[in-house]
């Protein structure tokens, strides 16, 4: 009898927030994993419990220059990416490239491979949206221009060369719209806004809201998404498909919960909008529930306790490195 051959998925930006989650799934699963990072954002601690596994390897590469990779690849995970406004004000070429070049690397090694890829995209496609909840056929209301028109627009054309290569070549492709997801081995600098109110919170400083917090986002607990992610991957679906939490909450009421969560007893103090954020946005996902049957398990409550204690758990010096990491 001959054995099977175990399948082998190639992971990039495996050592980030999502990267590395996707890397722990994907073990779980039985296959092999090959993991690729330029750790530019990303930080191998996310993903050092692997490198004992045989089933695992890595490769500390820039997905925006050529992509070589030794061996079968049955699925390719484009993950690799700046993806917080902190991230792509400071290295705004980098996030034009690994979007663009990046993903025509990744295409064409797909090609050779014969692989199925799947790649991340964004909530940001629909950027600062017009129409609410945001539905896949919506086309978004984009500012090339502005501060985020680097990874928007990077994200934007991921999209159209991936369909053209699944129209043209006949490729097997993917496209997901990740909307806001938070949870542990997020960054604790990265700007966004979890950790950075958790973070003020645990240093006992006040939270800083943007403008007067009455804009909207929905946050998806990450075991939620990946389950989404690896349903979406195994569906025969190639159109965008909106992974996130419907549940919608102004930015001010959301720092009222982690007050609550944290116990403190800082205050909110309003600081300047930053120019094209988005005043609202929430997910229609009525396609990930019919094409997948998919829809979020995790409440707000439960993830917000989860990632909470990931924080506390993180060595005390970690939350007084509030430098930007580029800077
Ligand atoms: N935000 C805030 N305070 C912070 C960081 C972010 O009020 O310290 C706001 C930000 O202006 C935005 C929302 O929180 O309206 C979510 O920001 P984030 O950077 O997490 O992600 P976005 O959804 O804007 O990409």
């Amino acid at each position: 009898m001959t054995e099977t051959r175990k399948k082998r998925i190639l992971i990039t930006g495996a050592a980030g927030f999502l990267g590395s989650h996707l890397c722990d799934r994907f073990i779980r699963e039985g296959y092999k994993v090959v993991g690729m990072d330029n750790l530019i954002t990303g930080d191998l601690v996310n993903i050092q419990h692997l490198f004992k596994l045989e089933d695992f390897e890595f490769y500390h590469h820039d997905v925006s220059k050529f992509v070589f990779v030794p061996g079968e690849l049955d699925y390719i995970l484009h993950f690799a990416s700046p993806a917080s406004p902190i991230d792509y004000l400071k290295i705004p070429i980098q996030t034009l490239k690994v979007g663009s070049l990046g993903t025509h690397n990744l295409l064409g090694l797909a090609r050779v491979k014969k692989a199925r890829i799947l790649v991340a995209s964004t909530s940001e496609v629909y950027g600062d949206p017009t129409v609410h909840p945001q539905t896949e056929d919506y086309w978004g209301n984009v500012n090339p221009v502005g501060p985020r028109g680097v990874y928007d627009e990077a994200k934007r054309f991921q999209e159209a060369i991936t369909m053209a290569y699944h129209t043209y070549h006949g490729l097997e492709t993917r496209i997901v719209r990740i909307f806001n997801t938070y949870g542990p081995r997020m960054r604790l600098n990265d700007g966004r806004v979890l950790p950075a109110f958790i973070g003020q919170a645990l240093r006992g400083e006040d939270l800083t809201v943007f403008g007067d917090g009455s804009q909207t986002r929905s946050f998806c607990y990450v075991d939620d998404l990946i389950e989404g992610i690896y349903r979406l991957l195994m569906s025969d679906y190639v159109y965008p498909v909106n992974i996130g939490n419907p549940s919608e909450i102004t930015i001010k009421e959301f720092g009222e919960e982690i007050l609550k969560l944290t116990g403190s007893d800082v205050k909110m103090i309003m600081k300047p909008l930053p120019q094209d954020d988005p005043k609202q946005r929430r997910p229609d996902i009525t396609k990930a529930k019919e094409i997948l049957g998919w829809e979020p398990k995790v409440d707000r409550a439960e993830g917000l306790r989860r990632t909470y204690e990931y924080f506390k758990s993180l060595p005390k010096d970690e939350l007084y490195k509030t430098a930007y990491r580029f800077s």
